[in-house]
């Protein structure tokens, strides 16, 4: 299995390489092109048949899951602006093998590839699996515009729709995924819930004036309110619990000379409770507008207990990042997520990584879950 999962890992290793050693394969671009035709190749030459959903998301499914409600494995492979290689690959090459080694399977089977996961073109995460559940609309998801000021209609040449039929046909669905903190200290982990996760714009407004003769007595600057939210931010979250990170900023009129007139910022944050994350914001104050807000997932708790039972003592473990997983949840079909250790707990990043044998454990403990499920 380690050479199996060395070539099949490897062999997408150069697609949308950068000079940092991390990844841009942003979706509807050539390279994301690419790995959605290695992804049908490497499934048909397993025997599946491959189609894609009204969504955008392809499907490989192994039996015909109009009969039956199929067991459906499957991440992602698009990535953040140099991202790192597992993220999204390692759940979609683990998926393939893990098919491959459970044998004759008495269910449905599929691994689905989800279309824009990162949401790092159009910058709505999970926009194939909420097109898929009617989650996002498909106008308002064709009216994004990319940086350059292409419009996902342009990007795309399909017209997405929600589809009802292909989600019929998911019975449970289980992602497998590298971890992405430090949070798992064995090979293979089970998530227990996704914690509730919010973006808020700050505009803080100041007078811009001239660098070199304004006194300070004079100035309105803001960015010396900016520093103490960052810093009060970072109090508030080791006090309640919680990760907030202002990742985003846009200073206007963005000049060295000059006293900014304007910061505009933008806050990340996440908490194990929604309670947690409105303190936080009460503590910081201001007027924020709220750019999206997503509740806790909690995944299924008999799913989850049936792959405890079949899986060797696998920790459970809450994480803070979202995944289609959570969307598929959120919509009332039953999934599981496995996470495979991150021992550096890098992520989002070209040194993100995880341990060959450790990758091995995740087809296995995949494998063995989907003999357990469509056995
Ligand atoms: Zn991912």
């Amino acid at each position: 299995m380690a050479e199996q999962f060395s070539a099949l890992f490897g062999s997408i290793a150069d697609v949308g390489r950068t000079g940092s050693g991390g990844y841009r394969r942003f979706a509807w671009t050539g390279e994301d092109r690419l790995l959605r035709e290695w992804f049908t190749g490497e499934a048909v030459a397993r025997g599946a048949e491959v189609v894609p959903d009204r969504a955008g998301n392809l499907w490989a499914w192994w039996g015909d899951p109009d009969t039956e409600p199929g067991v459906v494995l499957g991440s992602h492979l698009d990535s953040v602006p140099d991202g790192g290689a597992y993220d999204g690959p390692l759940g979609i090459v683990s998926s393939l093998l893990a098919v491959e080694a459970a044998g004759p399977l008495a269910r449905p089977v599929a691994v689905a590839c989800f279309a824009d996961e990162e949401g790092a073109r159009f910058g709505t995460a999970c926009a194939g699996s909420r097109l898929l559940t009617g989650a996002l609309d498909p106008s308002q998801a064709l009216a994004l515009k990319d940086a350059d000021g292409i419009t996902m209609a342009e990007a795309r040449s399909d017209r997405p729709d929600k589809d009802p039929e292909a989600l019929a046909r998911i019975g449970c669905f289980v992602e497998l995924h590298v971890e992405q903190g430090r949070a798992l200290e064995v090979p293979v982990g089970l998530a227990t819930e996704i914690w509730p996760h919010g973006r808020w714009r700050f505009d803080l407004e100041g007078q811009a004036n001239h660098a070199g003769t304004t006194r300070l007595v004079d100035r309105d600057d803001p960015v010396l309110a900016f520093a103490s939210m960052v810093l009060a931010a970072r109090r508030h979250a080791e006090q309640l619990g919680l990760l907030a990170t202002f990742g985003r900023l846009q200073v206007s009129p963005n000049a060295v000379n000059a006293v900014p007139g304007l910061v505009r910022a933008w806050l990340d944050a996440r908490a194990p409770t929604e309670d947690l994350l409105l303190q936080l914001l009460e503590r910081l104050g201001g007027d924020p507008t709220q750019e999206s807000w997503t509740s806790a997932v909690r995944f299924d708790l008999e799913l989850a207990d049936r792959l405890s039972d079949c899986l060797s003592a696998v920790p459970r473990l809450p994480t803070g990042a979202g995944h289609d997983a959570g969307v598929l949840q959120e919509h009332g079909i039953p999934t599981a997520m496995l996470f495979v250790r991150n021992p550096t707990g890098i992520s989002h990043a070209p040194e993100e990584h995880a341990d060959l044998d450790d990758c091995l454990a995740g087809v296995a403990a995949l494998t063995t879950v989907v003999q357990e499920l469509a056995g």
